[in-house]
């Protein structure tokens, strides 16, 4: 509108709601999007010739339809009473006076099993409607946690029960922290409250996130993220809020079992997970259980399996991942501006990439060809300024993923580059039932430590000599990750179908990228744990399990989230869902 109109409006009548940066090679220069709120009665309170700006402001914004999904937020605000009252109500659901909540003599004991993203807003859920919450982590909290991973890291110590996937705040914590999720996008169109619900529960995540010390720009920018840096503090001041909620927080506690009686689970046996001399397994009594366990939980999964619950194997994907130098990658993405980022300023963000590749289309028309000729490949977890993390949880597997701090500083660009496989891949993992994908994860996961020779070594080779199916016999470019690489052939390592498919679409994103297929990039392997590789099936309407009664299967380990978002908005559902099973609630979610 010019910056003679601009300068007339009055600052505090705008609210930035979201910031991004676009430097997409089509537009004529990168640029900064803002979208922003107006506060119309405060604009024209104070400039009453702003009329003429929000005439040329209306058509523009299609207004009509802003105020009905505005009315629709405050409907489903009130029907499921959580409105902002004061700092310590964070989900504003704990006030039992005005009939929306029931307050109860005897209150129901919940086990949640897990304390990731969704174990820990479940968990704030049903302690805030009222009910008794013991919250079970087989890993250490943060504090313990840090220094676990600090030993991985120089004395190649791996804790069991304390690693990059277990642990106080779940897999998430020593991660990139970015905080994006494609929840409710694909969403039918036709029902707009099945659209817009996700929304209000992802920034009720996102004010939850910053109530408890996330910086406030993670509800403005259009690729949000934390940086472990500030998930740890975090995570620390959710603790205690759940503490003074009431709930009982047991870490070191690895539930073995679940206790079933007549079809329905009834408690759990928990045992130190560090395994003391003399330490016995405890039986305790639930009248639910919240089961939060990630992907990473083999055991636990195999315990389910015991138990006959529901399981079906799932699609998810495996590959490699490649690092760069960051500035390769701020030069590929901004051309002339990539110097302005390596000045640090800040201003403009590191670059990062997404890619999605379909490779081997199929000319069959049958339709169970399809997943052995045409394979989705793209980029995953893609962490500029960041490094390379072991996320092994036993020693004889190896598999990797990324982090980094917030600041994203590191010299180094590290993401996935992962193929979809599905359980028509899995099939010689058939004698694992349900599990069989999980069996597939393993077998790349052991292969990958042995190309390794141990010792958490990574295997690792030149992009360049990856798609050459040859050795590296010169020195590897320097990697990030702080426990070593070894030259190996990692084209070796998959089925054809998957290095192929691979090869394949590196050379395609070169064309895209130019430069992205560099002497400098090293694939580094073996990137296995993209999302679980099974769901357990559970009812739609009240998040039980289908096979087992007080069992509630929730967030990425459960096969219903991919992320710290989509996790804790799994969590915080299945926390209102359980609590109108239990009479604590009676809106609807
Ligand atoms: P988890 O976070 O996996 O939590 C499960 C918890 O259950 C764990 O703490 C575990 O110790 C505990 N548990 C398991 N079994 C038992 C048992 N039997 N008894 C007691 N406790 C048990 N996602 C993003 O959105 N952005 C990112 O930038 C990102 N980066 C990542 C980087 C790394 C290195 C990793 C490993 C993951 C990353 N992810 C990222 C994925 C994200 O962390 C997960 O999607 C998310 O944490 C899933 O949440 P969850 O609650 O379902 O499970």
């Amino acid at each position: 509108f010019g910056t003679k109109v601009a300068s007339m409006l009055p600052e505090e009548a705008f609210t930035v709601i979201r910031k991004s940066f676009d430097a997409r090679k089509v537009l004529k220069e990168p640029q900064f999007i803002y979208t922003v709120d107006v506060d119309v009665k405060k604009l024209l309170d104070t400039e009453p010739r702003a009329w003429d700006f929000i005439a040329r402001l209306e058509p523009k914004l299609g207004a009509v339809e802003y105020m009905a999904e505005e009315k629709l937020a405050d409907d489903l605000i009130s029907m499921l009473n959580i409105n902002n009252k004061g700092s310590d109500d964070v989900l504003g659901i704990r006030d039992t006076q005005n009939g929306s909540t029931c307050p109860q003599q005897q209150k129901p004991r919940v086990a949640v099993i897990g304390s990731g993203p969704s174990g820990l807003f479940a968990s704030f859920v049903l302690a805030e409607l009222g009910a008794e919450v013991t919250l079970l982590e087989r890993g250490q909290p943060v504090e313990q946690r840090g220094r676990d991973i600090g030993a991985l890291a120089v004395r190649r110590i791996l804790q069991l029960e304390s690693n990059f996937c277990f642990g106080e705040g779940g897999a998430g914590t020593w991660s990139d922290g970015k905080l994006v999720t494609r929840i409710g996008r694909n969403t039918d169109g036709v029902q707009a409250v099945r659209i817009f619900l996700p929304y209000l529960n992802l920034f009720l995540v996102m004010k939850t996130f910053v109530h408890f010390g996330a910086p406030p720009n993670i509800l403005v920018d259009g690729k949000p993220h934390l940086g472990t840096d500030k998930l740890v503090p975090l995570l620390r001041n959710f603790r205690h809020h759940l503490r003074e909620l009431g709930v009982t927080i047991r870490f070191n506690a690895r539930v073995d079992d679940l206790i079933v009686q007549d079809g329905q689970v009834k408690g759990v046996l928990v045992s130190d997970s560090e395994l003391r001399p003399g330490s016995v397994s405890q039986k305790l009594s639930f009248d639910a259980v919240v089961l939060a366990i990630g992907h990473s939980a083999r055991d636990t999964y195999c315990m389910l399996w015991r138990h006959n619950v529901d399981i079906s194997p799932k699609s998810f994907a495996v590959g490699l991942r490649i690092e760069h130098p960051q500035e390769l990658i701020n030069n590929i993405q901004y051309s002339e501006l990539a110097a302005e980022v390596q000045k640090g300023r800040g201003r403009i963000p590191v670059a990062d990439y997404k890619i999605v590749k379909s490779v081997g289309e199929t000319d069959s028309e049958n339709e169970l060809d399809i997943p052995e000729q045409s394979r989705s490949c793209y980029s995953f977890c893609m962490c500029p300024g960041g490094q390379v993390v072991l996320t092994s949880t036993n020693p004889s597997e190896l598999c990797i993923n990324g982090m980094s701090f917030s600041r994203r500083a590191s010299k180094w660009a590290n993401s996935a580059l992962v193929v979809t496989v599905s359980s028509h891949d899995f099939k010689p993992f058939q004698s694992h039932g349900p599990l069989a994908g999980v069996e597939f994860q393993r077998e790349f996961e052991r292969r990958a430590a042995m190309m390794g020779g141990g010792n958490f070594v990574v295997p690792a080779q030149c992009v360049t000599d990856f798609i050459s199916n040859r050795l590296s016999v010169t020195t590897l470019p320097p990697s990030s990750y702080r426990l070593g690489v070894r030259p190996s052939k990692l084209h070796e390592l998959f089925p054809p179908y998957i290095t192929e498919a691979l090869q394949q679409s590196i050379i395609m994103i070169d064309r895209e990228m130019p430069g992205f297929v560099s002497s400098k990039a090293l694939l580094h392997g073996v990137e296995t744990r993209t999302s679980s590789p099974l769901q357990i099936l559970r009812h739609g309407e009240t998040y039980e399990s289908t096979s087992l009664r007080g069992l509630y299967p929730i967030g990425e380990g459960a096969g219903y989230a991919g992320g710290i978002l989509s996790a804790a908005v799994d969590g915080m559902y299945c926390g209102f869902a359980l609590a109108k099973q239990l009479s604590l609630f009676h809106g609807d979610v």
